[in-house]
């Protein structure tokens, strides 16, 4: 199954001289999001992963169903203002601008083997914020598992400890 014929190619979205990567004709085939989500199984699992982190909101949609599969938790990355209880959070700059994510504080356990999954790999902003507050919370990074990496954008450079998966490069 060539997983690209399910991603859409938008040209500036969503500003001018951006194209985005849309995924949802992949979440809309049965078949292409299950062989996706597998894929991402078959590495969590070789991983030893004890818990799925994902930062919303399409962390989510790859993560749950990772984590459901291996009878494994989920935890959510999500921005400020959005989790009820006490919170870790990490901020980290943007070219325009920064941004701010969050964790439940007892998301993770201390020693818990973490596997991020998020659909796509930009810069590495969004997974790098992921990384420290696992960390702070005492967890393990045991890899990040994206749908799609934009190799250009150069997000490993962040990850450069860290076991990278990805089902499609761009
Ligand atoms: P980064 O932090 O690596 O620069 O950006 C990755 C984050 O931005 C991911 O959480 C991803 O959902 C979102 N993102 C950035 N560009 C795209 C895109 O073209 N398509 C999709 N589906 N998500 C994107």
């Amino acid at each position: 199954m060539n997983l690209k014929d399910y991603v859409a190619n938008v040209p500036n979205f969503p500003k001018e001289g951006i194209q985005f990567k849309d995924i949802t004709p992949l979440m809309a085939d049965g078949e292409a999001y299950n062989f996706a989500t597998s894929q991402m199984v078959e590495f969590a699992k070789a991983q030893n992963a004890e818990l799925i982190v994902g930062p919303e909101a399409r962390g989510f949609i790859f993560g749950c169903p990772v984590a459901n599969e291996l009878k494994i938790g989920f935890a959510p990355v999500r921005k400020p203002g959005k989790l009820p209880r006490e919170t870790v959070s990490f901020n980290y700059d943007l070219e325009y601008g920064s941004n701010t994510l969050c964790m439940h504080k007892d998301a993770v356990k201390p020693g818990q083997r973490v596997l991020i999954v998020d659909d796509l790999l930009a810069t590495g902003g969004t997974v790098e914020a992921t990384i420290k507050i696992i960390e702070e919370l005492g967890g393990i990074v045991v890899g990040c598992a994206f749908l799609i990496e934009l190799v250009d954008l150069d997000g490993r450079k962040h990850l450069g400890n860290y076991d990278v998966f990805s089902l499609m490069q761009y």
